[in-house]
């Protein structure tokens, strides 16, 4: 199974690539992405056969009939890292919260988010190849919060591959800090930025295209690759989760084989929903995916009338800040699967250029066959997070968001599976003060609601204020290329 390029080829890359080559260098020409050519058939004989199945059976089958080069030894032994969540019989929970609702627990993993579920397995993978050919990669990051812990988690003492992950100085939650800032192992670097999120995205943009970085790199023998979503070997392992959850209501009686259902995804850069969309496509019987968004909600507007315009917009600071984007980077892969490459090269250089572009009629009605979205602002969240805590459920600011597109947007009466994408205690101020409390540190919040809720804080969450701090550097973004170098 190869893998071609959204916007086209430009000559000098080759026409198709394996799995291998992109993942290990994910930038296809044109600025664009990889794609595969062609899905696994999941059909009603592949979800029979997979009704007993424990989650990393399911995964294993799964990559196996997309035929990608990597060996089934080193498949397994990724696989097995879905062993250190909270249920290693199974790592993806379903809850049902309402009659016909059920939240799909994506967060049971190491760093408490659902970056875990790609990351986890992508890093052993990635590692791996690098050992193989006898590379050695740099894996550069710029976080808002999620990405970098579950980054560090995944590579830290994995030979072939060093990793470098910046955060905005005062830009994240106190846990999310500590995640980065106490992981110990020599080929990580976490450095914190005098600046905003964006700052830090833009330095790190700027750095990863200066020429003398890259001559720096090639004089120490050191590739670049990426752990963002713009790689598909993270992609991959979120195609696996959607039939899971759809198994899982079928074992838990909740709808019969074969029967249609609506899934609510609360969406950054359309990773989580980009999976979902190649399990419809394959055949998982999905009536609609339904997106949410808190104010930064571009992609409400994408989805509703075709228009994606940054030139009248500028980013809001929420209580979901893993969805505080407007540059949402797997919307690329929709338009190709959709439109093909020569119009995806056209909308994505006209947003490049004029900020903006609009969908055709045509192009929208499509779109619209797959997705219906919606957004909620922090209040709404708010009321969503205090009202399911009275019913004994606690959910993150992100998964509050889905609420109201479960409410307003189904149109048949269909079971929904809503995925929650982070745990509580990753935003627990937000939490604490949805359910009547203002706090301004982690360390109270999770006390407060652990207690108030009757709900627990996992180790992992709680030992981090004890751990020692590793990484104590916060530099200017002058300084950023300087401290890189020495980390080499
Ligand atoms: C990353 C993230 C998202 C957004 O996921 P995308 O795949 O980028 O759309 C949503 N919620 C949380 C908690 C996240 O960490």
């Amino acid at each position: 199974m190869q893998f071609i390029e959204t916007r086209g080829n430009d000559g000098r890359k080759p026409s198709s690539v394996p799995f291998s080559e992109a993942i290990l260098s994910p930038s296809a020409s044109f600025g664009g992405l990889y794609v595969p050519q062609e899905l696994p058939n999941l059909n009603e004989a592949f979800l029979t056969g997979h009704l007993s199945s424990h989650y990393k059976t399911l995964a294993l089958d799964f990559l196996q009939n997309f035929g990608i080069d990597i060996e089934t030894e080193v498949l397994e032994e990724a696989l097995k890292r879905y062993d250190t969540f909270d249920d290693p019989s199974n790592p993806v929970p379903l809850s049902k919260v309402e009659d016909d609702c059920f939240v799909s627990e994506l967060y049971h993993g190491p760093t408490r988010a659902f970056k875990d579920m790609a990351l986890q397995p992508f890093g052993y993978i990635l590692s791996k190849l690098a050992q193989k050919r006898g590379e050695h990669y740099l894996i550069m990051a710029a976080t808002s919060g999620d990405t970098g812990p579950a980054t560090l988690e995944t590579f830290k003492d994995q030979e072939g591959v060093q990793v470098a992950c910046l955060y905005p100085d005062g830009g994240t939650s106190d846990v999310q800090r500590l995640q980065m800032v106490t992981e110990d192992a020599s080929n990580l670097k976490v450095i914190g930025v005098e600046g905003n999120f964006d700052d830090t995205q833009n330095t790190l943009k700027k750095l990863l295209a200066s020429e003398d970085f890259k001559a720096e790199l090639a004089d120490r023998n050191i590739k670049l690759s990426a752990a963002n979503s713009v790689n598909f070997g993270r992609i991959i392992f979120q195609i696996i989760y959607h039939i899971h959850s759809y198994l899982e209501l079928v074992r838990q009686n909740e709808i019969a084989m074969g029967e249609k259902i609506y899934l609510v995804i609360p969406s950054g850069n359309f990773g989580n929903a980009l999976g979902a969309y190649y399990a419809k496509k394959a055949g998982l019987p999905i009536e609609k995916i339904l997106i949410s968004s808190n104010i930064n909600n571009i992609l409400t507007d994408w989805i509703t009338n075709g228009a994606y315009d940054l030139t009248t917009r500028e980013l809001i600071q929420t209580e979901s800040p893993a969805m505080d984007i407007l540059k949402s980077s797997n919307v690329e892969r929709i338009m190709f699967d959709k439109f093909g490459p020569a119009r995806t090269k056209e909308l994505m250089e006209a947003l490049a250029n004029d900020g903006k572009y609009q969908l055709s009629e045509e192009e929208l009605a499509s779109l619209r066959e797959d997705f219906d979205a919606s957004f909620s602002d922090d209040a709404e969240c708010e009321a969503v997070l205090g009202a399911y805590a009275k019913k004994g459920y606690i959910m993150d600011p992100h998964t509050a968001t889905c609420m109201k597109a479960y409410e307003n947007l189904r149109e048949k009466d269909l079971k929904t599976v809503v995925y929650s994408t982070a745990e509580w205690t990753k935003f627990s101020p937000a939490v604490a003060k949805a359910l009547g409390k203002e706090v301004a540190h982690d360390t109270e919040a999770l006390k407060w609601v652990s207690e108030h809720a009757n709900v627990t804080v996992p180790p992992m969450i709680h030992g981090l204020f004890d751990k020692p701090v590793i990484h104590s550097v916060v530099v200017a973004k002058e300084s950023i290329k300087g401290e890189m170098l020495n980390f080499l």
